[in-house]
């Protein structure tokens, strides 16, 4: 009986500690950001990061409870440490257009820097903020950059930006207890800003008819910031075309025609600054087939040709849901983008290395692993051959999904996608 009553003293402890253990909000963190812009420098065999500025900007958006990021997604992570009891109090893994670059056959002879932004939820007291990054070596992340911030220092900028025309697409309630999914206009000049406004609601109407974020439209705020840019478009660099944009985007990263990005994050966080920001879309003025997203980076695509609302659903799903690439068939600028001898971080696609992780017990019992390709098995969850940009050694869910064909989301990309929403909403994830 005394043994009992040690023991169950003993549980009552542990939970206390672990009570305690639980940073809150309120505890450590005022209602509103602070934006950390740092460089991300090298090359294929080293990296290294260094501020370039810090900044306080009016809203938080993120989660409040939900502080500590357990999806382990990503390349990099920032982590906030409370500096007086050396405490994990925010963490949030992301991933850069810089790390792809890092992948690159250029990487390997020439060293680049490039411009990176993360905002955390701004510190009532002084805190360590460090940037982790994954080595692909052993798929672990190790210290980048570790510095002190004092959130009353007169190096934070504190300045309003440019406040842009901003439309609410729609408000279904507090940004910290929604997804704020925010579509930045790009190549669209000002007369054109009615276009953007309408092009919008129409990129929004394509996500909430694709399931599951049909089931979850409540659980949404859409914004709409139009800044205006000089010239209408993007740049075709390949084919020789540049034009004057607010956010510089263009065709062509690393040499691919259809692959449309922009290198430069800070024009994008200068331009949702006053605005609550969970997901970014940048629009893009222009007709060609193209597109790109980096999980909780941003994601891009053109408003004018047939087949965007599909990509920009694709798009969306590495940016917002962490998703990789299901096909295994098309031009890229990587080599050997994945470890095959480790499992990579995105949720549905599996190296096999460790499967448990992944969809194992969405399994039928019965379905092989790995499963034939064949046309009876169309429509069976499995584990297919060919992703992640290889036709061996990497598999996929489905034979086809939104990430591998622009067809209908697989069910283990479907329940990515609602874990995401779940933790934005700041739920049990
Ligand atoms: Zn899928």
């Amino acid at each position: 009986m005394k043994k009992m009553l040690l023991l169950s003293a003993a549980a009552a402890l542990l939970s206390l500690s672990a009570a305690a253990q639980t940073p809150t909000f309120d505890q450590y963190f005022e209602n509103k950001s602070l934006r950390v812009d740092f460089a991300l420098s090298g090359n294929a065999e080293t990296q290294s990061a260094a501020i370039q500025q810090l900044r306080e900007e009016p809203v938080w958006s993120g989660p409040k409870h939900n502080l500590i990021d357990k999806f382990q997604y990503g390349g990099y992570y920032i982590n906030v440490y409370d500096k007086a009891s050396n405490q994990l109090i925010y963490s949030r893994g992301f991933n850069t257009l810089f790390e792809e670059w890092r992948t690159t056959e250029p990487a390997k002879h020439e060293s680049q820097s490039w411009n990176n932004s993360a905002s955390i939820p701004y510190p009532k007291q002084n805190v360590i903020v460090e940037i982790t990054a994954r080595d692909r070596k052993d798929m672990k992340f190790y210290p980048l950059m570790k510095t002190e911030v004092d959130p009353k220092s007169i190096f934070i900028d504190r300045g309003k930006l440019k406040e842009n025309r901003v439309v609410a697409i729609q408000q279904n309630g507090d940004p910290t207890e929604k997804v704020d999914l925010v579509f930045v206009a790009e190549g669209y000049t000002a007369e054109e800003e009615d276009k953007f406004i309408a092009d919008a609601h129409r990129f929004a109407e394509a996500l909430f008819k694709t399931a599951p974020y049909d089931q979850r439209r409540q659980d949404f705020n859409v914004w709409a910031v139009a800044i205006d840019s000089e010239e209408s478009g993007t740049d075709y660099s390949g084919k020789g075309i540049y034009k004057n944009t607010a956010l510089n985007t263009g065709y062509y990263t690393f040499g691919v025609d259809r692959y449309l990005t922009t290198q430069d994050m800070k024009p994008i966080r200068d331009a949702v600054w006053n605005v609550p920001t969970d997901a970014i879309f940048l629009l893009i003025n222009a007709d060609t087939y193209g597109g790109g997203g980096m999980y909780n980076f941003y994601a891009c695509g053109t408003a004018g040709h047939p087949k965007t609302p599909e990509v920009f659903t694709h798009e969306f799903g590495h940016s917002f849901a962490g998703l990789g690439d299901e096909y295994y068939s098309s031009e890229v600028a990587y080599s050997e983008f994945y470890n095959l001898d480790y499992e990579p971080w995105e949720p549905n696609i599996t190296t096999l290395k460790d499967f448990g992780s992944k969809w194992k017990d969405m399994l039928d019992a019965t379905t092989p692993v790995p499963t034939p390709a064949t046309p009876e098995n169309q429509e069976l969850l499995g584990v297919y051959e060919g992703g992640g940009y290889v036709s061996k050694g990497i598999y996929r869910p489905k034979q086809s999904c939104m990430m591998n064909d622009l067809k209908a989301f697989c069910p283990v990309c479907q329940r990515a996608i609602l874990r995401m929403i779940d933790y934005y909403c700041d739920r049990e994830y």
